[in-house]
């Protein structure tokens, strides 16, 4: 298990930090992990002037996975585009070909009153939004602004291949055997002859999975079933610009942006794995992060790239625990509850490991 460590700028190193302790125990319990470290946004850009330098490139190829802390600050809001930290961030992403981003959106019944949502609507909520991440409308052309009879138009090109819809079915499919066999594909096959061909390619993969229970929701109504009764799905797919919308809506749905991790896989399951929240530079160096998305991105890089569901499982039940028994960070502390710092959770998630 060949990990690379890209621990990026702010709140980054702290929150890596922690989830490496829980790697360092994994692997003293016999998994065969092997860690290697490098640089990836502000700080690549400090030491080399570039946000994805060549040698993190070749450390990430190399890997089997990668573990990513945030990138981005204000000290480099200035930069041109080209050396932003989230420009290596969209490089990693786009040179390793991670064209499946897998966001799960789980809340933990002891923080259900983080949610906007009513505590029967949310409490135990557990979703996995498949979204395809390299197609559709966001790389469609012909793209751009024009002049038409005299007149300005904007356009876009929404559209995708068959090849492209096949592969991000099976991770879906795949997706949904490793949990509750439901799957939802969302599109917009009334309206747009695209999302027809989604629908057609999901129905024929679907035969592939006799296991898996498939249905098809179109995407307006998806959007209200997700606050109505967000509880009634297990694995969510869709395209690109719905699972743009429709992802951040479910994160949203928790109301614990320091909870939730992400994973981003090409097509030999090989995945970059972060936390769904950025830099955090109002809280970076404070001990104040919540290091638990770190943690369970982690978790999920052993399901989704080692298939090790037992080391995942392990992870989650000692963060469960660490919940249950009140432990927590101040973005999930209700008002006069004790409240630990970043190293201090790290170091509860190990003893209940
Ligand atoms: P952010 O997610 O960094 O922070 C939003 C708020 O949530 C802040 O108040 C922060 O303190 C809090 N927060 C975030 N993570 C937390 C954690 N683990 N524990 C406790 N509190 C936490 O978003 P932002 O402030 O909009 O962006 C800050 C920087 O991060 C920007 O430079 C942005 O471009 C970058 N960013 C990076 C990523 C990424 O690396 N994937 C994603 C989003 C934003």
């Amino acid at each position: 298990m060949k990990l690379a460590v890209l621990a990026g700028d702010g709140i980054g190193p702290e929150i890596v930090a922690q989830a490496v302790r829980v790697l360092e125990a994994l692997k003293a319990d016999g998994l065969p992990i092997e860690l290697e470290y490098g640089l990836i946004g502000g700080c690549a850009v400090d030491a080399t002037g570039e946000p994805y330098p060549e040698a993190t490139h070749r450390l990430a190829s190399q890997a089997d996975a990668i573990l990513l802390g945030a990138v981005g600050g204000p000290k480099y809001d200035a930069l041109p585009r080209h050396q932003r930290p989230e420009r290596g961030l969209l490089s990693i992403r786009k040179e390793l070909n991670l064209f499946a981003n897998l966001r799960p959106a789980i809340l933990y019944p002891e923080l259900a009153s983080a949610s906007s949502l009513k505590y029967d609507v949310v409490a135990g909520l557990d979703i996995l939004i498949v979204r395809e991440l390299t197609g559709d409308i966001y790389f469609g052309e012909p793209r751009g602004i024009d002049i038409r009879d005299g007149h300005r138009v904007g356009f876009n090109t929404m559209i995708y291949s068959e090849s492209e819809i096949l592969r991000i079915a099976h991770v879906a499919f795949q997706a949904a055997r490793k949990r509750q066999k439901k799957l939802c594909s969302i599109d917009k096959m009334n309206v747009l002859e695209c999302t027809q061909l989604w629908r057609d390619i999901v129905t024929e993969v679907a035969k592939d999975y006799p296991d898996v229970t498939i249905s098809h929701m179109l995407v307006d109504n998806a959007a209200m079933q997700l606050v109505r009764n967000p509880k009634q799905f297990d694995v969510m797919v869709t395209g690109n610009m719905f699972g743009d919308i429709l992802s951040d809506e479910a994160s949203m749905l928790t109301g614990s942006i320091g909870m939730l991790p992400s994973a981003s896989l090409d097509q030999n399951n090989k995945g970059l794995y972060e936390p769904i929240h950025g830099s955090a530079p109002d809280i970076a160096g404070k001990d104040l992060a919540n290091p638990l998305a770190t943690i369970l991105s982690v978790a999920m890089m052993l399901r989704y790239t080692f298939n090790h569901e037992e080391s995942a499982y392990r992870i989650e039940q000692a963060i469960r625990k660490v919940l249950a028994s009140g432990l927590r960070t101040k973005d999930i502390a209700e008002p006069n509850m004790p409240v630990v710092g970043t190293k201090a959770m790290g170091d509860a998630v190990l003893s209940l490991l």
